[in-house]
């Protein structure tokens, strides 16, 4: 993406809370650092029907199981309650008692943030909203009899089915999953791994060497691993030593988002420590030794011995490889041709799965043509609630949904930059499609921070806390 003409950063922040704006609750992030007590435990219920909110007496009915309660599920249960009144049965299944926000999560990583304070809890869209939230894992789906089978042995049935589970990590690079939770973290889905890879940051040796690895496109959060990167060697030049070494090894031909703020970032705050590689391929990683090698783009191999690793794995929808997700059949993606089974495709006016009917995917596990993130995956489930609840009551889902992707980078512990971009429907090819002026444009890209400065640091916190409340609170 290359930069275009930039809004103010008041511009953005305007531009994401109005994004997020319908239905915003002012009560900021229930992070568990907070005083209030989140969570009531002992009981895998944490629903009442007592909502302390008024909801809306609509006549419409409905039963819906939402599967998931990350950034898209959670979003969906709470609008679907919100919008579609006090008949419309939400529940909402999540094995966690509290979600841990992989946005910001970066920052645990140089001492900024403790992984507790993005700890989420349900217990708002419970009393607020009157969703039941049901503490377990869903283990398989019938879609043609419509239930859910839970962990603890329960059944859902249900008239619509959201599933948004995230995404599952694939084998590469010769390593074991097992080999990620001890001793080469991916840190790609925050909690225990994040704390890993502090904990190994922390502990690297004088100028030492961190090496980390991007898969190809598509993955979660297109500019994350470059922030990590950033996050990292300013990190190690401030306590390691300024002849410490961040190696990225990118499987991508080019930098996958903010080209203009990582390329800046790279070439010249983090001059000398980044040291990117864009291009490589045949990644193997020795988990013990810490040896990496690969070939560089021209094809020659490469061995570089590490003090600490980090390999982003390839990703596809959680559930996908042989389990629950992939026996309803729901994941139909097809790359080059031939049928991938790795992510769910949708109809992006109502994210009802091309596969099965009455079944909605949203958030990463979907394959809708917008950036699997945190902030598209809230706008997703909004426009999944929307649609279900127009049809519910008769109507189409919305010909010309828009939805909004916004995102800070910290680029130091101090700065930071932003991207933001729209997208719309564009009817002719039937996907999203990046926007300008008003409409579906050709050539239309996403949009940079103009620097990279302590203010837009500092907004960074303001957007997180908003869409956070707006998908939990
Ligand atoms: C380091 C990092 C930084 C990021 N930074 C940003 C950022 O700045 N901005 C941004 O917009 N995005 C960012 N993202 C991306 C963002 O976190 C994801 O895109 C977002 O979380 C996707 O939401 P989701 O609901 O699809 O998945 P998740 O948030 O992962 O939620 C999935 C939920 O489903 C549950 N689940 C899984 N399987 C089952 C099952 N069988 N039964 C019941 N529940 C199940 C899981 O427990 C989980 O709670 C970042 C990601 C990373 C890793």
């Amino acid at each position: 993406m290359k930069t275009n003409a930039t809004p103010s950063r008041r511009k953005l922040l305007q531009l994401a809370a109005a994004a997020l704006s319908v239905g915003i609750i002012p009560m900021m992030g229930r992070a568990s650092d907070d005083s209030d007590n989140d969570y009531e435990t002992g009981d895998d219920d944490l629903s009442s029907n007592n909502t302390t909110l008024a909801l809306a007496n609509t006549g419409l009915k409905a039963n819906i199981v939402v599967i998931g309660g990350g950034m898209a599920g959670v979003t969906a249960a709470k609008y679907l309650r919100l919008w579609g009144g006090v008949d419309i049965n939400v529940t909402l299944v999540e094995p966690n008692a509290m979600y841990t926000s992989n946005i910001m999560s970066n920052l645990v990583l140089n001492g900024s943030r403790t992984i507790n304070s993005l700890a989420y809890g349900y217990t708002s869209v419970a009393a607020k909203y009157g969703v039941v939230v049901k503490q377990a894992w869903v283990q398989s789906v019938d879609t043609a009899g419509k239930s859910v089978t839970l962990s603890n042995g329960s059944t859902l049935p249900y008239d619509r089915l959201i599933v948004a589970p995230g995404i599952e990590f694939m084998n590469a690079f010769g390593l074991t999953q097992s080999d990620y939770e001890s001793k080469t973290p991916h840190a790609w889905r925050a909690g225990p791994q994040t704390e890993l890879l502090r904990q190994q940051l922390a502990a690297i040796p004088l100028d030492g060497t961190f090496v980390m690895t991007i898969p190809k496109a598509p993955y979660r959060c297109p500019p994350g691993p470059y922030e990590r990167a950033c996050l990292v060697a300013d990190f190690l030049k401030t306590h390691k030593g300024a002849a410490s070494k961040v190696v990225v090894l990118d499987e991508n031909a080019s930098i996958q988002a903010e080209v203009h703020s990582f390329t800046e970032a790279f070439t010249h705050i983090h001059n000398g420590v980044i040291d990117y590689r864009p291009g490589v391929t045949n990644i193997q990683i020795d988990p013990d030794t810490k040896a990496v090698s690969f070939k560089d783009a021209q094809g020659l191999p490469v061995t570089i011995l590490a003090n600490v690793v980090n390999p982003i794995p390839p990703q596809r929808a959680a559930g996908s490889d042989g389990g629950w997700l992939a026996q309803t059949g729901l994941n139909n993606s097809v790359s080059n041709g031939v049928p991938d089974g790795r992510w769910c495709v949708v109809d992006v006016l109502s994210y009802e799965s091309t596969a099965v009917k009455d079944v909605h995917v949203i958030g990463d596990a979907a394959s809708c043509g917008l950036p699997k993130a945190g902030h598209v995956a809230n706008q997703e489930a909004k426009i999944c609630a929307d649609a279900i609840i127009r049809t519910l009551g008769g109507q189409q889902p919305d010909s010309a949904p828009v939805a909004n992707s916004a995102c800070y980078s910290p680029i130091t512990a101090t700065t930071a930059s932003w991207l933001t971009a729209v997208y719309q429907y564009d009817a002719v090819n039937k996907k999203m499609a990046l926007a300008a002026n008003g409409g579906v444009t050709t050539g239309a890209t996403a949009t940079e921070a103009g620097a990279i400065d302590t203010e837009n640091f500092r907004d960074m916190n303001t957007w997180f806390n908003t869409l956070m409340s707006d998908s939990y609170a």
